[in-house]
């Protein structure tokens, strides 16, 4: 199992893993009963977390992920949803803490 990126929204993670598992992409929400304790530990260390199931698959799954990204990024260029992460420029959900390709905190 490798860890290919944290949501803090399980519907968008929903979403994510729905759209791997259909480009045949095995992968499993994680950690999603954690986001009962916010406020007890920090917040980037709460939310589903999204793992994939074979490494072989991983970098197949950032490739997709990137992908699904832009399309998001298309979909709500004027809502102001997306942000560049400051570390490797990919685009993440407004509300990621952590992003997804670098894993480094946005
Ligand atoms: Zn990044």
């Amino acid at each position: 199992m490798n860890k290919l990126c944290r949501s803090t929204d399980a519907i968008e993670a929903q979403g994510i893993i729905d759209f791997l598992e259909a480009n045949n992409i095995e992968c499993q929400l994680m950690n999603n009963f954690l986001s009962g304790a916010l406020g007890d530990i920090p917040f980037t260390d709460t939310g589903p977390e999204i793992w994939v199931s074979n490494e072989t698959d991983l970098i197949l799954a950032k490739q997709l992920l990137h992908q699904y990204f832009q399309t998001q990024k298309l979909n709500e260029i004027n809502q102001d949803k997306t942000r560049l992460c400051p570390h490797c420029q990919e685009t993440n959900p407004a509300h990621f803490a952590t992003c997804w390709s670098c894993q480094k905190d946005i």
